[in-house]
């Protein structure tokens, strides 16, 4: 699946809010929005009231920038929660946090997505004991997520220890010592700890 590769922090910028796109350069004074908070390219500086429009679609593309999902996927994860029993903001939110590289994320083994999403190409990680490259893949309740091999071990462990004070959310139970995490359930809306209202991107799909 294709994926964006131009600088990180220029979406940050673009987007007015730190996205935390590049793990711990984000916390930082290095991090490229606190050195220059302002929108990028040569009228950066000149911020314009959004229109509606304009507010819905900044919405979305912070959604997708920070779960690094291109246009045609995440018209494609709207389309599953839209047709989903539930509020379709809601299910969309849920979709995006069960993929496999934001679990690798949130329980505590990469830094960040992007990072996550690397491991997960490289093979180097495991569902249930089986190898896993593809960072959309969706987790189930009960699966377990595990390094696949000594190199995932190694990478994964040294970042555990790095981060050794991190908590992860509740709908993953991550066992430190041997590196396992476990679904306890399917996250929720409520799980999602972002600055982001997902219901403008439904007015904005719903046109
Ligand atoms: Fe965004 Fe992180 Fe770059 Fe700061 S360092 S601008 S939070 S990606």
């Amino acid at each position: 699946m294709a994926k964006y590769v131009g600088p990180a922090c220029k979406l940050c910028r673009a987007e007015g809010i730190k996205l935390f796109l590049k793990g711990t350069r984000c916390f930082t004074p290095k991090c490229g929005f606190e050195r220059r908070p302002n929108n990028p390219g040569m009228h950066g500086r000149q911020r314009q009231k959004p229109t509606e429009y304009g507010t819905q679609l900044r919405e979305k593309q912070k959604i997708r920038r920070i779960y690094g999902v291109l246009e045609r996927q995440f018209r494609i994860y709207f389309a599953r929660a839209a047709r989903a029993k539930g509020v379709t903001g809601e299910i969309l939110m849920s979709l995006l946090e069960a993929r496999l590289d934001n679990v690798v994320h949130r329980a505590g083994f990469a830094p960040s997505r992007k990072m996550a999403r690397q491991l997960v190409n490289h093979g180097l990680v495991a569902i249930n004991g089986k190898r896993v490259s593809i960072p959309s893949c969706q987790v189930r309740m009960g699966d377990i997520v595990t390094p696949y091999n000594e190199k995932g071990r190694t990478k994964i462990g040294a970042e555990v220890q790095v981060n050794e004070a991190y908590v992860p959310p509740e709908w993953i139970a991550v066992d430190k010592p041997t590196l396992a995490a476990t679904i306890a359930r399917m996250p929720l809306r409520a799980d999602v700890n972002l600055p982001i209202n997902e219901s403008l991107v439904v007015e904005l799909y719903s046109k």
